[in-house]
């Protein structure tokens, strides 16, 4: 039931949209250049969550499939 999704999906671009770009800590200014998204999916909607290397904080994107 989670294979319902094939290669290039809203999933992969949502995906594609966060990684291989820079992304600012919110509250240090960490700059991390390549770091990657961790991906949940929660039905209708799907999580990208990230942790700080610098202290810690995790960012969590989340939007609708
Ligand atoms: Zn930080």
């Amino acid at each position: 039931m989670s294979s319902s999704y094939g290669g290039t999906s809203a999933f992969d671009r949502l995906r594609a949209r966060l990684d291989g770009r820079p992304h600012a800590c919110e509250e240090c200014g960490f700059v991390e250049e390549d770091g990657t998204w961790e991906a949940v999916t929660t039905g209708a909607t799907v999580e990208y969550r990230r942790e700080c290397p610098s202290c810690g904080t995790e960012h969590v994107r989340r939007y609708r499939l």
